[in-house]
C-alpha cells in the first residue's frame, strides 16, 4: 500500500490511480539557461516518484513540458520575460536560446539517469491550445482585459488559494505597487499583449497579439496529453503558492472539475540557509560539479538519499560522501557477484526482512533516507559474513536481486560493477591456464595486463575472484 503525502490536505494519503495508468505531470524547466543542481533536486524527486509508482506494480504516463516561452522574471507577472533576456543576454533568437538550453537540460538529464517522461510537449508547439482555453474561460466571465493583457479575476474562483491557504485579505491590503490595472493583487495573465519592439516569440490572438502568461500552458497540456483531472501534479514547493494555485484556479474554472488528485512538492535545494536560485547567484550546475570531478550519479544519490520534504542544504562535503557511498553500493554489489563462501544461514532471513523494510519506508510516502538505512544494515551484515568466508551462490545471489531491486529506485549501481566483459572472462581463463602448467611469467602478464583494465585479481581456495577499482 503506497502513501503519499498531498499537499492538498498535508497529509499522507492512500494513493489510488483514477485509471489503468498513473496520469502524472511536472511542470519542466524554463529553458533560458542551463537548469541548475537546484531544479534537478525537483526533476530528481520526480523520477523517484515515478520509480516508486513502477515499482508498486503501476504503469505511469509522465507529462513534463518546456516552458520555452515567456515565464517574466517575477511571479507576479511583472518584470521582463525570461526567455528574451536569455537572448538578448547571448545575442540570439528566443527560439536558439529554447532549443540550445533544452539540448543541455536532455544532457544532464541523462547523466542522472533520470528517466525520460512518456511525453515532453513545448509550450510553442501548443499555443493554439492556449488561446481556446483563454478563450473559455472568457466565455465563462473569469476574465478581463487591461491595457497589457487578458487577465484572470481571482475573485470569480471561489475556493482561489485554498491549497496554499493564502491570506488574501492580507494580501490585499499588502500590494498595492505593482497592479497596474490588475484589479486583485492575485489576478494573474493568461496573456500578455506585445508592446514595443518586436518580440521573438509572438502569436495573433483573438484577444490580441501576444504571449502566454506562464501558468495556462501547464493547465493545457495537463489537460490535452493526460486528462481533464489527473493523479499526481508535482513541482517545488515555490510552486505552491502562485504557479499551481492560479493553474488550479483556471483548470477548475474552465472544467468544473477537479484538476490534479494529488499535488505533491519537494522541498528547497539551500546554500547557507538560502533556497538556491539564478536571481541569488548562489548555484552550481552540473557541469560545475563535474568540473570538480564529482559524478553525476554522486549528486543523484545526495538527492535521493535526503527526503523530498525536507529542506537540503548542498555543500561539497556531502557531495563527496556521497561519491564514497555510490562506490561502497558498486563494491558490494561487486562483491556478492563475485564471491562465494560456506552457507551462511544468517543472510536469507536477514534478506527477507530487509526486503519488507524497505518497502515499507518507501511505501510511506518515499521515506529514502530510512529506506536506505535498511540497505546499509544488510549491506553490513554480509559484508562481515563474506569476510569470514560465508554466504554460498544462491544466498548471495538473493542479496543480489534484493539490490538490483533498490537500483531500480536509486539508480547508482554501474553495470561493470557486476559483470565482466568476454574479452575479460577470456584473460581470466587463460591466466587460470597458465597458472595450472605452471608458467607464473606469462600468468603475471595477464594480471598486470587486467590490472590496466582496473581488474583486481585474488587468488583464494575457492578459486580465483576479481574486483574492479
Ligand atoms: P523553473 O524552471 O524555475 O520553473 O524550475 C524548475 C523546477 O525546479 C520547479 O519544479 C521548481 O520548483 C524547482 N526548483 C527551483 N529551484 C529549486 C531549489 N532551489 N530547490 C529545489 N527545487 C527547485
Ligand atoms: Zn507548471
Amino acid at each position: 500500500m503506497l502513501k503519499l503525502y498531498n499537499t492538498l490536505t498535508r497529509k499522507k494519503q492512500v494513493f489510488k490511480p483514477l485509471g489503468k495508468e498513473v496520469m502524472l505531470y511536472t511542470c519542466g524547466l524554463t529553458v533560458y539557461d542551463y537548469g541548475h543542481i537546484g531544479n534537478f533536486r525537483a526533476f530528481i524527486f520526480e523520477d523517484l516518484l515515478r520509480r516508486t509508482l513502477e515499482l508498486n506494480g503501476f504503469n505511469v504516463k509522465h507529462v513534463q513540458n518546456f516552458t520555452d516561452v515567456g515565464h517574466l522574471v517575477s511571479d507576479a507577472d511583472a518584470g521582463d520575460d525570461k526567455m528574451e533576456v536569455g537572448a538578448r543576454r547571448e545575442h540570439k533568437t528566443a527560439w536558439q536560446i529554447a532549443q540550445f538550453y533544452i539540448d543541455a537540460f536532455l544532457e544532464d538529464e541523462k547523466k542522472l539517469r533520470i528517466k525520460q517522461p512518456t511525453i515532453r510537449p513545448r509550450a510553442t508547439d501548443n499555443i493554439p491550445e492556449m488561446i481556446e482555453f483563454i478563450e473559455k474561460l472568457e466565455e465563462k466571465g473569469y476574465t478581463y482585459a487591461t491595457d497589457d493583457g487578458v487577465y484572470f479575476d481571482t475573485t470569480k474562483f471561489k475556493t482561489y488559494g485554498r491549497m496554499a491557504k493564502l491570506d488574501l485579505k492580507g494580501l490585499k491590503a499588502g500590494a498595492r505597487v505593482e497592479m497596474g490595472q490588475k484589479k486583485n493583487p492575485t489576478d494573474f495573465a493568461l496573456w500578455k499583449f506585445s508592446k514595443g519592439a518586436k518580440r521573438d516569440m509572438e502569436w495573433e490572438a483573438p484577444f490580441g497579439k501576444g504571449f502566454p502568461g506562464w501558468h495556462i500552458e501547464c493547465s493545457v497540456m495537463a489537460m490535452k496529453y493526460l486528462a481533464e483531472t489527473i493523479d499526481i501534479h508535482c513541482g517545488g514547493i515555490d510552486h505552491i503558492p502562485v504557479h499551481h494555485t492560479n493553474e488550479i484556479a483556471q483548470s477548475e474554472a474552465l472544467t468544473d472539475k477537479r484538476f490534479a488528485n494529488f499535488w505533491m512538492h519537494n522541498e528547497f535545494m539551500t546554500v547557507d540557509g538560502k533556497k538556491m536560485s539564478k536571481s541569488l547567484g548562489n548555484f552550481f550546475t552540473l557541469r560545475d560539479l563535474s568540473e570538480k570531478g564529482f559524478s553525476p550519479l554522486a549528486f543523484r544519490y545526495l538527492c535521493i538519499a535526503s527526503h523530498y520534504r525536507s529542506q537540503m542544504n548542498f555543500t561539497l562535503e556531502a557531495l563527496e560522501d556521497a561519491e564514497n557511498t555510490v562506490k561502497s553500493i558498486n563494491d558490494f554489489v561487486f562483491r556478492i557477484k563475485n564471491t562465494e563462501g560456506a552457507e551462511s544461514k544468517k543472510i536469507i532471513p536477514a534478506v527477507e526482512k530487509a526486503d519488507k523494510d524497505f518497502m515499507q519506508w518507501v511505501n510511506d510516502d518515499m521515506n529514502m533516507p530510512e529506506a536506505l538505512s535498511i540497505v546499509f544494515n544488510l549491506m553490513k551484515l554480509v559484508n562481515k559474513e563474506i569476510d569470514s568466508d560465508k554466504g554460498n551462490r544462491s544466498e548471495l545471489d538473493r542479496v543480489y536481486d534484493f539490490m538490483i531491486k533498490v537500483n531500480t529506485l536509486i539508480d547508482v549501481v554501474e553495470e561493470k560493477s557486476a559483470t565482466l566483459s568476454d574479452e575479460e572472462k577470456k584473460l581470466i581463463e587463460l591466466r587460470e591456464k597458465f597458472r595450472k602448467d605452471k608458467d607464473y611469467k606469462a600468468a603475471d602478464e595477464i594480471r598486470a595486463q587486467l590490472k590496466e583494465k582496473g581488474i583486481i585479481l585474488e587468488d583464494s581456495p575457492q578459486g580465483v575472484k576479481w574486483k574492479r577499482v
